[in-house]
């Protein structure tokens, strides 16, 4: 029997739906709009369709949007600056910029320099130590929208086998972490890995972030298992015309759809929670601010 397809942009649109009623509500009682600033420095394509993306889902669920947009050679110390106004400023809270960053910039310079209570994107070293050491923390937002996914199709995690497949600090690393806080047992895998079909043959859940097209076959996927993948990948698609290119994941779907119990398609599975998530993140961190009760 075919896999359930787990539709992320459904679940998506419910975790939007409940940002914007808490905002609704923080708002009336309280008078607060809580804000999230998205800092893009420099032309790259897909970064330009995430940040408008941001910018029309922050406003949608009645936080503010503030968008910076710099010029690819702008200064580091002109950025730092722009982060030290964006950290002072009562009406931001939640600070984002987006990766990856011109290579004159020093990305962890710059991801640490944002207050670590407006980190929404949690990547801050503060962040990623407290989500490693089971403190409270900000999250970061794709790994958050897959775990969302799988509590909701399996509900207690505890025992499982999870593989994850990337070891990357905004994707794989986190994404370990939160798998192990839920008691699965977490395995790692990366282009070093021995014997890589017999490691993912063993998952009960196997998340891929490789940024490999459809690299995972059907034949490594445990019958039954539960398959996110977060790959984002552009393939050309001669079937839609010249020069014309489509999404596909980490994962083969066609022959991963027969074997698994569920998987997220690409695109419609991961990619919109991760903005979802980046909301949530926001409405958290303004709550957290105000020392109002954390929204569940
Ligand atoms: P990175 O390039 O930072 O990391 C890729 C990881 O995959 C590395 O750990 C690398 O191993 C591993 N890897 C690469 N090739 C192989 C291989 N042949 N066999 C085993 N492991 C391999 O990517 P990201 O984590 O940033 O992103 C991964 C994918 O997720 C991309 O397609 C990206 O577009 C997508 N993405 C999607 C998001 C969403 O919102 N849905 C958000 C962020 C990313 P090693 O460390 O040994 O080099």
């Amino acid at each position: 029997m075919p896999a359930e397809i787990i539709d992320g942009k459904a679940f998506a649109e419910t975790v939007r739906a409940r940002v914007a009623g808490h905002v609704t509500q923080l708002r009336a009682e309280q008078g607060l709009t809580p804000g999230l600033a998205v800092v893009l420095v420099g032309e790259d394509p897909a970064s330009q369709v995430y940040v408008r993306n941001k910018g029309i889902q922050t406003k949608e669920s009645g936080m503010a949007s503030f968008e910076h947009r710099l010029p690819a050679e702008t200064p580091e110390a002109a950025l730092l600056g722009l982060i030290g106004e964006l950290n002072s400023d009562p009406a931001v809270h939640g600070i984002l910029v987006q990766l990856p960053l011109p290579a004159h910039l020093n990305a962890d310079l710059v991801i640490n320099a944002i207050a670590p209570e407006k980190d929404v994107d949690g990547f801050h070293i503060l962040n990623v130590g407290r989500l490693n050491t089971g403190q409270k923390s900000m999250v970061p937002c794709t790994p958050l929208g897959c775990l969302m996914l799988l509590r909701d199709r399996l509900g207690d995690l505890s025992g499982l086998n999870a593989v994850v497949l990337g070891r990357s600090n905004i994707v794989g690393k986190p994404m370990a972490s939160l798998l192990l806080r839920d008691s699965c047992t977490v395995t790692v895998a990366h282009s070093r890995t021995r014997d890589l079909p017999d490691v993912c043959r063993n998952a009960d859940i196997l998340v891929a972030a490789v940024g490999r097209p459809r690299m995972v076959p059907g034949d490594w996927i445990k019958p039954g298992a539960t398959v996110i993948d977060v790959g984002i990948n552009r393939v050309p698609a001669p079937e839609k015309g010249e020069g014309k290119t489509r999404l596909v994941g980490d994962v083969d779907f066609d022959s991963a759809v027969e074997v698994a119990g569920a998987i997220t398609p690409v695109p419609g599975g991961v990619g919109p929670m991760t903005i979802a998530c980046l909301l949530a993140n926001t409405l958290t961190a303004c709550c957290r601010a105000n020392g109002l009760p954390e929204p569940e």
